[in-house]
């Protein structure tokens, strides 16, 4: 065998492996995924609630970890996944299941909207974003007990009519700015807005850009946030039931008109809110 077809062989060899022989799933557990869209959730159904058990989803070069709590171990396809993406289930530093999701593609929108913005944030208000950034990121990262039993997402409004989806591009006054991370949905100016599942409202206040927004705990890493709300119903610290009343629709913060802004998350980890309405929870 001359060097170079042996070279190509194992080229040959090295591609099979890669990706026929390398992602092979252990596939122990029972495993939930509705959709393989960038922002849609999933779960490993557990016989038993583990004492140290993580997944990691591993999408590019970037690693997402979701801490376990219960029997069910939920993560998320991360947006801006693409090609193959390894969800490993972790038992007390082992790994106990691998799957290999091959990630479908989505186009997302290009969102175009004219806020009314100051050319220069003063200091006092460049401060006060940076606190409340600050306390979006440890509301979410926080991992509690579970708080719901539901198996489904109720709807927040009646009537769902979507205005700008999950990941749209945004841009604002003319600049490229971050993706759009939640659902809005149109919806009149004070049309009742209800939780999604059952879990404690952790924030219940006015924010720079959110306006009046709610967001609820739900456990095992999971809130749902409300925002641009008239009005709020509920206090910090209150559970609710899903569908129970929280606020109204509003047009608070920065906001063009009468709508709801619906975010999901998971470990702070941003899912498509309507991926998680149509899928099992
Ligand atoms: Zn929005």
């Amino acid at each position: 065998m001359t060097a170079k077809l042996f070279k190509k062989l194992f080229g040959v060899f090295v591609f099979v492996f890669t990706f026929l022989v390398a992602p092979v799933n252990l596939a122990a557990e029972p495993f939930y995924l509705s959709y393989t869209y960038p922002g849609s959730i999933g779960f490993f159904k557990l016989k038993e609630i583990p004492k140290k058990a993580k997944v990691v989803v591993k999408a590019g070069n970037r690693e997402y970890t979701f801490p376990v709590l219960s029997e069910k171990a939920y993560f998320v396809i991360p947006y801006g996944s693409k090609g193959k993406v390894f969800v490993t289930l972790y038992e007390d530093g082992k790994e106990k299941d691998r799957r290999v999701i091959k990630v479908a593609r989505k186009k997302y929108r290009v969102s175009r909207i004219w806020v009314k913005e100051p050319k220069k944030y003063p200091p006092e208000l460049l401060k006060r974003i940076k606190e409340e950034q600050k306390l979006l990121r440890t509301i979410f990262s926080q991992v509690t007990p579970k708080k719901f039993s539901e198996t489904f997402l109720r709807r927040p409004l009646k009537k769902l009519r979507v205005s700008t989806p999950f990941g749209a591009k945004r841009i604002i006054n003319g600049k490229k700015r971050s993706v759009h991370w939640g659902t809005d949905f149109r919806a009149p100016l004070g049309a009742p807005v209800y939780a999604a599942l059952s879990g404690k409202v952790v924030l219940a206040r006015e924010l720079y850009f959110t306006g009046k927004t709610v967001i609820i705990d739900h456990g095992l890493g999971i809130h749902t946030l409300y925002a641009h709300l008239s009005k709020i119903t509920v206090k910090e610290g209150q559970f609710v039931k899903a569908g129970q009343l929280i606020g109204k629709v509003g047009s608070t913060g920065r906001s063009t008109g009468p709508h709801l802004h619906f975010g999901f998350y998971v470990s702070s980890v941003r899912a498509d809110p309507m991926l998680v309405l149509k899928s099992r929870l």
